[in-house]
């Protein structure tokens, strides 16, 4: 009864699979903020570096991982695939459960995937420091270890309430050599005015994002880092799915169903996109991705053009979007709390490639703590989301006596998100209804393009 499927380190991915080249239809362009025209590269170069823009917009199917990341990533990759015998057992499912365990990671989840390649394009451009934003930390501390390995220096703007409610994924950041910024900050003018209105603001993604997209800009040696949402971003995490296809492959077997919790849609995407591939080529496969019923980007939102950010800095992409200014309820998978989505994701959901369903907070740390008392591994509010989807899928299985195979990603670990399963177990966690009216609010403020 083998329990972890493990690839040996040399056979951990040299390409990632890059799906521009196999999507349904033609893509969207990305729009400048500023003129409502497509953006070129050039509008892009005082953000990122050119091998990123270049890999933004790349046709090739298999994209080289260069060996400097291969380097870093065999520090923890590759992460092991499970199969879930207690969990099966507790549900008495004849599915077979099967997770990917990106909790492995330093940082504990599945973000340096991409904050590696992404700090090592940036040192062989030139880039001396990167700033970037958090808003739980998850992303701020990936970055940080990244920087690290390739000698950058860091600036993370967090958002002032975490900054406050979650002490030690900051001091994770500065163990790691970033310089840490409560935002709104007095660093920037984005932040200064905002105090200047008013000194007591907890800060908002949107402003933390505003803050380091300009730090990037009005300084040469300086670029922005995104964590998600990007189809570089998503490239990078296709790793975590080509990984787990051979360790399938290993024990005989193919996935019926995919899972992934979706925020901006990366880890999804990185699990996800290698599957899609087979999908295509005519092999029955559902792809479902799990969001928040508070904050439904992908089951409630619209498909439109719309600003990657708050404070409309950001360039305008085609997406599933709740509209640039919705403020999601303060649910503690404070990582899926982003309004709109990944265009790739986006795209292929619109095509109906994929699925998209929305689950309730509690529901969630329901599935999360029968997770835990079964597997033993605890797991972040996030991948919650996606842990209820495969029990979902398995009592269905249960139901039709049918013998599917799930595979679904565990994308982090809790250890840092306690304070959530304390609230839950004291009673002090809601589900949140559907905020319809504010969505419809926010919806009315898309840009008009095309
Ligand atoms: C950030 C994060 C997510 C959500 O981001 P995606 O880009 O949608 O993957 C999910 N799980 C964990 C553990 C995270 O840290």
């Amino acid at each position: 009864m083998q329990t972890k499927i493990l690839l040996p380190e040399d056979r951990l991915p040299k390409q990632w699979y890059n799906i521009i080249p196999d999507m349904p239809g033609q893509m969207a362009p990305v729009v400048h903020p500023g003129t409502l025209q497509p953006v070129t590269p050039d509008d892009l170069l005082p953000l990122f570096p050119m091998p990123l823009i270049e890999q933004e917009v790349s046709t090739e199917r298999w994209i080289d991982i260069p060996e400097e990341v291969r380097d870093i990533l065999r520090l923890w990759r590759p992460s092991p695939l499970i199969r879930a015998h207690q969990l099966e057992k507790a549900l008495g499912t004849p599915a077979k459960i099967y997770y990917k365990y990106e909790g492995v990671s330093p940082a504990g989840s599945h973000k340096p995937n991409t904050a590696v390649p992404q700090a090592y394009y940036n040192k062989i451009a030139g880039t001396k420091r990167i700033a970037s934003e958090t808003g739980a930390g998850q992303w701020g501390s990936s970055i940080a270890l990244a920087c690290q390995h390739f000698g950058l220096e860091c600036t993370v703007y967090m958002v002032k309430v975490s900054y406050g409610q979650k002490p030690y994924r900051k001091s994770m950041m500065q163990l790691w050599g970033a310089n840490v910024l409560p935002s709104p900050s007095n660093q920037t003018n984005a932040g200064r005015s905002i105090l200047a209105r008013d000194p007591d603001n907890q800060g908002s993604l949107g402003i933390a994002i505003s803050e380091a997209v300009e730090d990037a800009a009005t300084h040469e040696d300086t670029r922005y880092a995104l964590g998600s949402v990007l189809n570089h971003v998503c490239l990078h995490q296709t790793v975590i799915g080509l990984e787990a296809k051979e360790q399938l492959a290993m024990v005989g077997a193919f996935p019926d169903v995919v899972i992934g919790c979706h925020g901006g849609g990366s880890n999804f995407a990185g699990i996800a996109f290698p599957f899609i591939a087979d999908k295509a080529n005519g092999r029955e496969i559902r792809i479902v991705a799990y969001e928040p019923a508070s904050c439904p980007t992908l089951t409630k939102g619209t498909y439109a053009f719309d600003y990657g950010d708050t404070a409309k800095m950001a360039p305008i992409s085609k997406m599933y979007t709740l509209g640039h200014d919705f403020m999601p309820p303060g649910i503690h998978a404070g990582g899926l709390r982003y309004h709109g989505a990944s265009p790739l994701v986006s795209q292929l959901l619109h095509e109906g490639v994929i699925e998209a369903k929305a689950v309730a907070q509690t529901a969630c740390f329901e599935a999360a703590v029968l997770f835990a008392r079964t597997e033993s591994i605890i797991p972040a509010p996030e991948s919650s989301h996606a842990i209820r989807g495969a029990i979902e899928e398995a009592l269905q299985a249960k139901e039709e006596g049918k013998e599917k195979t799930i595979l679904f990603n565990l994308s982090g670990h809790g250890h840092v998100d306690m304070t959530a399963y304390d609230a839950y177990f004291n009673g002090e966690l809601e589900d949140y209804d559907y905020p319809a009216e504010a969505i419809r609010e926010s919806l009315s403020h898309l840009p008009k393009i095309g």
